[in-house]
C-alpha cells in the first residue's frame, strides 16, 4: 500500500478502556479529508470481537482512498473493541457479549426518545435546517457526555459504547461493520432510507422501523428519524437532515478474506460515491439481484432437539416449505428410528446465517431467515 500523505490522513488513538494492569485499550481512529465540503462519514469494525472481517474492509478502504479525492470527511475506527476481540475461549472468541457479565457489545448505545420531543419544542419556526441540525447534534453529544461523567459511573460495554458515539454522533452516515456466525452478506436499513438498499451493493437489506433496542445505527438514526417527523407534524413542511447509519453484516466471524474485504470495501465506495463524497466516478453500486425483508419477517428458527447437526441449507440458498434444513442426530437413540430427527422449513425462506456449532441444545437459534421476501 501506498503512504498516505499526512495532509490527508491524521491518525489519533482514544482510551476505550484499561484493563486489570491499569493500562489503556487504545484504538486507531484514522480521518481523512481533502478539505472540500461534504459530509462526514463514521466507520467502525469489530464491536463484536469476533466479527473481524470488517478490519479487512477498513484496510481495502484505506488503499482505495489513497488515491481518492474526497468531499467531506471519512472517520475510520477499526477494531473497535480491544476488549472483545481479545477474550478468547480455547480456539473461539468469545467476542459478543462481556463474559463478565452477559451485556451484549451493541447495546449500550445513548438515544433518549424524550430529550427528542423537548428539543423539538425549543425548535423556532424560521430556524434554518442547518441551525437545528448543529444544536441538535450538540444536544446529542452533550447528554453522551453528561451519561459518561455521571458519579455513579458505567458498565464496561456501557463505556466503551459512549466513548464510540462520541465520535459517530459528530458524523452524517455511520456505517457499523459486523458478521454474522455463519452468514451470506446482508445489511439492515432504516425504512425512511429505503434506497439506500440501491446504493450498497449488498444482496440481502432487512428494513428496520424506529425502534431503539441499543444498537449504534438505531442510536444514530431514531433521533434524526424522530426529529424529521416530530418537526414534519409541528410545521406541516419536509424536514431532512441527511443522516442515516446501517449495520453491515460482511460474512462470517471469525474470518478473514481479504479479496471478499475489497469487494465489500468497493461496494461502500459505491454507496460513498452515491453520497458525492468521491471526487472521481470510479466507483458505483453494482446492478445486481437484491431482496428485501421487514424485520417482522426476518423470523428465528430455534430447534426443539439438542444433538449433533448438520446443516443442510446454505446462507443465501432459496428454500421451499418442507424442504430439510438440518439434520439432529441424537446419541441416545441411535439404535431407533429417532435417531435422526429433521428440521424443515416452515415456509419458503430464504436462510441467512446459521449457528456456528455442530453440536446444540435445545432452544438454540438454528437459523435466521428471510420469510416474505421481496425483489427490490
Ligand atoms: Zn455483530
Amino acid at each position: 500500500m501506498t503512504d498516505i500523505p499526512k495532509n490527508r490522513l491524521s491518525k489519533s488513538h482514544i482510551s476505550v478502556a484499561q484493563n486489570a494492569s491499569g493500562r489503556s485499550l487504545n484504538v486507531p481512529i484514522y480521518r481523512i479529508s481533502d478539505n472540500a465540503p461534504g459530509p462526514r462519514v463514521y466507520i467502525q469494525s469489530s464491536i463484536h470481537g469476533a466479527e473481524v472481517q470488517g478490519n479487512v474492509v477498513i484496510y481495502h478502504l484505506l488503499q482505495a482512498l489513497s488515491s481518492q479525492k474526497i468531499n467531506g470527511e471519512i472517520i475510520l475506527v477499526p477494531n473497535c473493541n480491544p476488549v472483545g476481540t481479545n477474550i478468547k475461549a480455547g480456539e473461539y472468541t468469545l467476542g459478543r457479549f462481556d463474559p463478565v457479565n452477559g451485556t451484549n457489545w451493541n447495546r449500550g448505545y445513548h438515544y433518549d426518545e424524550e430529550q427528542v420531543f423537548s428539543f423539538a419544542d425549543s425548535v423556532q419556526e424560521n430556524d434554518t435546517q442547518e441551525q437545528i441540525k448543529q444544536a441538535f447534534r450538540q444536544s446529542i453529544a452533550k447528554a453522551i457526555d453528561n451519561k459518561l461523567s455521571q458519579p455513579w459511573g458505567l458498565g464496561l460495554a456501557q463505556q466503551l459504547n459512549l466513548r464510540l458515539q462520541q465520535i459517530a454522533t459528530t458524523a452524517d452516515i455511520v456505517l457499523d461493520l459486523h458478521n454474522g456466525p455463519v452468514s451470506t452478506r446482508h445489511i439492515y436499513i432504516p425504512e425512511y432510507a429505503k434506497s439506500a438498499a440501491y446504493e450498497f451493493s449488498i444482496p440481502h437489506c432487512i428494513f428496520i422501523p424506529n425502534k431503539f433496542a441499543g444498537a449504534l445505527d438505531e442510536a444514530t438514526f431514531c433521533p434524526w428519524w424522530t426529529l424529521q417527523e416530530t418537526l414534519q407534524a409541528r410545521f406541516s413542511r419536509e424536514f431532512d437532515f441527511g443522516v442515516q447509519a446501517f449495520t453491515l453484516e460482511m460474512g462470517s466471524q471469525e474470518v478473514i478474506q481479504f479479496d471478499e474485504g475489497e469487494k465489500d470495501a468497493v461496494s461502500i465506495l459505491g454507496y460513498l460515491s452515491q453520497k458525492g463524497m468521491l471526487q472521481s466516478g470510479d466507483y458505483k453500486p453494482a446492478s445486481m439481484r437484491r431482496i428485501g425483508v421487514m424485520l417482522k419477517d426476518y423470523r428465528t428458527m430455534f430447534t426443539d432437539f439438542g444433538g449433533m447437526v448438520e446443516y443442510c441449507v446454505a446462507p443465501g440458498q432459496h428454500v421451499k416449505a418442507g424442504d430439510t434444513m438440518a439434520r439432529i442426530l441424537n446419541i441416545d437413540d441411535l439404535d431407533n428410528h429417532k435417531a435422526v430427527q429433521n428440521v424443515v422449513a416452515p415456509c419458503d425462506l430464504i436462510p441467512i446465517l446459521h449457528f456456528p456449532s455442530a453440536s446444540v441444545l435445545s432452544g438454540t437459534q438454528l437459523y435466521k431467515c428471510f420469510t416474505e421476501y421481496f425483489e427490490l
